[in-house]
């Protein structure tokens, strides 16, 4: 099932994703595990309405070096443990809306990633079980303001401004396996990062034990779970795309503030 957030006539809705027709369901919030989803009997084309993220996260949190190409392009070394920073939720947006870039950074660059989205309340779950508390899996964009981010040092800051979580289009249920995937970054059309999720140093499940043994993860939070390698510079009115089959394709477009 891919479910989607959307916008109709100012109107936030929820829905799932058949054919080009959106399937209206009730809005999941605030805990999608314990609400049923059921369909209100609406239903929307596709085309008519506008995308959302699908999801409004309390907080992104996100894996640093967790594919040793990526690691590698960076001259780090693969970290012992995960290596998490946050974004925050105001930088998230969904596909089609611009990614801003902020005046304080010359070199502002792409990410594409795999984003991996909490379905229930999670708290010190052991790996195994981990998956159980996944609602689905979403195409993310890891934007980074580089050149403002320490080789040694703090993450955020550089992670976090507005307009720098691109998610969407859907979150896909249907997903059993998250190592299984493939995820490629496009650059105006041109492939640029290509990889499997196998690839990750770090599996979805080690993740969310891990970070939920720190921190409470809510319904509709998002683990980004990191880039493989071929990053590189967003240029104004770049386009920028992440794909997963399965899963959709994540597309923005490169504005500056002014
Ligand atoms: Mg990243």
């Amino acid at each position: 099932m891919k479910l989607v957030r959307f916008l109709d006539n100012q109107v936030v809705r929820f829905g799932k994703l058949e054919d080009g027709t959106i399937v209206e369901l009730n809005d999941p919030d605030p805990d999608w595990s314990i609400r049923q989803l059921f369909e209100t009997g609406r239903q929307f084309e596709v085309d008519a309405v506008k995308l959302l993220a699908p999801c409004l996260p309390s907080k992104v949190i996100c894996l640093g070096l967790n594919y040793r190409s990526h690691a590698e392009e960076m001259n780090h070394d693969l970290p012992k443990k995960p290596i998490i920073f946050l974004k925050p939720s105001t930088s998230v947006i969904g596909t089609g809306e611009p990614i801003i870039c902020p005046p304080q950074s010359k070199r502002v660059d792409y990410e594409a990633e795999l984003g991996v989205v909490i379905g229930r309340r999670t708290y010190r779950v052991r790996a195994e079980e981990a998956l159980d508390y996944v609602i689905g899996y979403t195409c993310a964009n890891d934007v980074t303001a580089r050149d403002k981010q320490p080789k040694e040092g703090q993450w955020t800051y550089a992670k976090s401004f507005d307009t720098f979580c691109p998610l969407g289009p859907v979150i896909e249920t249907g997903i059993e396996d998250p190592e299984s995937l493939i995820v490629r970054g496009y650059l105006n059309g041109k492939l640029v990062q290509e990889a499997p999720t196998a690839d990750h140093y770090f599996k979805v499940a080690a993740i969310i034990e891990f970070v939920s043994g720190c921190m409470t993860l809510l319904p509709g939070d998002v683990i980004l779970t990191g880039t493989p390698s071929g990053i590189g510079l967003l240029s104004l009115g770049d386009r920028f795309a992440v794909a997963i089959d399965g899963i959709g394709v994540l597309e923005n477009t490169v504005t500056s503030m002014d």
